[in-house]
């Protein structure tokens, strides 16, 4: 079938966030003919933000997440099944069940998975978990509710930050540990980091910043605590390992599309494109597993684990998919949340490659402030601890890339020029 025909069959893999909006988007655009929906979980789409945050505290039952749809019964779910390689040539998938799924247009949305503990055999432990599937939350739940004596959380970009944080509100013993300076260095930097860091501590969370787990001590099939790189043992019952995520791309080996663990690339419109760089017009990518040109990062390719960003690459990716004509390129701008215990961290735009970072509201001293971050004279990204409400100013700075430092003034304290800082990125 050539690239403009009307398609007939539409397939989407991935039954997560992205998977279901894209799906969403394609009836919306009028499409009527058969979509079929494949996913390797057992559930209908579900909401993960809330697994390391009230379904942890137990606010919120683990299978109470569901995501709300639009989707009518027209729709063909095959879950508990995983697309296990595809032949673009055919437009075909095989699936793990052994059949093949034949699709005129594929939207690939097969998200990330969490990256596992170093060592397999320690992973296996009984109580060492970490945290993607509504499954994992709720065994960990159960963890916690248990009121174990002390949790070791290894990792501390966002969920680990929230897992802890979850730890104190449950009054829980808690350690945090990382191999950087301070939580969520690596994604804010070591000058925001420590910021934020001090208000963990000052919960009450026991922060080993700079140290590095070399393996997990155990006992009849339990994690009894960790072993430092220094020789220090840290004793646990209970261990979390939040090392980020690795992208959902090996059933794509051998497509002949560019693929990495990094994800899946995909030219400015969204269509991904193949070994040689050219687009597969028939195929499109969104959510955590598609890695895009940027426009306001000069067109560097970027890979987002973000929830609002998953909504709308999906929507642009479903009606590309049913050829509607779309503003290129693809630019919406990256925005991310976070809730740790009662405070809560708003982002607009990626702060990757910053040279500086300024406070342009509030005051860390007071635990509540806006860092707004620059390159090369232009805003890029801003966030928010506990001041949402100063944030979509300083992201329409972000997205008009205005100069940095901003010109105008904090409102809510004194005329001062913010003082210009490194942001701390190793
Ligand atoms: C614990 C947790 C907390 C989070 N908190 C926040 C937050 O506070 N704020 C925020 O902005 N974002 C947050 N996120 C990130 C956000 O949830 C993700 O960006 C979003 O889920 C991405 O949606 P997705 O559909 O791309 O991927 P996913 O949600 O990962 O869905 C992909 C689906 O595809 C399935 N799949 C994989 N391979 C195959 C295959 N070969 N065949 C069939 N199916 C397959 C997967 O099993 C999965 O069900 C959080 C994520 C987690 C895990």
């Amino acid at each position: 079938m050539p690239a403009d025909a009307r398609p007939e069959r539409i397939v989407v893999v991935g039954a997560g966030l992205a998977g279901l909006r894209g799906a969403e988007a394609i009836r919306a655009a009028g499409f009527r003919g058969s979509l079929t929906i494949v996913g390797n979980e057992p559930h209908r789409p579900y909401d993960r933000p809330p697994l390391s945050k009230h379904v942890l505290t137990g606010q919120v039952a683990a299978d109470a997440s569901q995501l709300p749809s639009s989707l009518g019964d027209d729709v063909t779910w095959r879950l508990s099944i995983g697309a296990e390689t595809l032949d673009r040539e055919a437009r075909r998938l095989r699936l793990s069940n052994g059949e093949t799924l034949p699709y005129d247009r594929l939207l690939i949305a097969t998200g990330t998975r969490a990256r596992p503990w170093i060592h397999a055999d320690e992973a296996k432990l009984r109580n060492v978990f970490s945290i993607r599937s509504r499954d994992d939350a709720a065994s960990l739940r159960a963890t916690l509710a248990a009121k174990p004596k002390r949790v070791l959380v290894i990792g501390a970009g966002f969920i680990g930050c929230e897992v802890a944080a979850v730890c104190r509100e449950l009054d829980l013993p808690v350690c945090l540990i990382d191999s950087s300076p301070s939580p969520l260095a690596r994604a804010l930097g070591h000058t925001i980091g420590a910021y934020i860091g001090e208000i963990h501590r000052g919960r009450g969370v026991d922060l080993r910043m700079g140290s590095e787990v070399a393996h997990l001590e155990h006992a009849d099939g339990r994690a009894t605590g960790a072993r430092l790189k220094d020789g220090e043992v840290l004793s646990a019952d209970v261990v979390v390992v939040a090392l980020g995520a690795v992208r959902n791309t090996e059933w794509m080996t051998g497509s002949g599309l560019s693929a990495d663990s990094g994800g899946v690339d995909c030219d400015d419109h969204g269509h991904v494109l193949d070994e040689s760089g050219q687009p597969d017009r028939s195929i499109a990518a969104a959510g955590d597993v598609a890695r895009f040109p940027h426009p306001l990062y000069g067109g560097r390719r970027v890979a987002l684990e973000h929830w609002g960003h998953a909504v709308a690459q999906a929507e642009h990716a479903g009606r590309l998919l049913v050829g509607e004509d779309l503003p290129v390129p693809y630019a919406a701008l990256p925005n991310f949340w976070s809730i740790q215990g009662d405070m809560v961290v708003k982002s607009a735009g990626l702060t990757d490659g910053a040279d500086a970072v300024a406070i342009v509201q509030g005051d860390p001293a007071d635990r509540r402030f806006v860092a707004l971050y620059g390159r090369a004279g232009r805003c890029i990204a801003a966030v928010a601890v506990d001041s949402a409400r100063w944030l979509p100013a300083y992201a329409d700075k972000v997205a008009s890339g205005a100069p940095f430092p901003p010109i105008d003034t904090a409102t809510d304290r004194p005329l001062r020029e913010p003082e210009i800082r490194d942001p701390g990125f190793a």
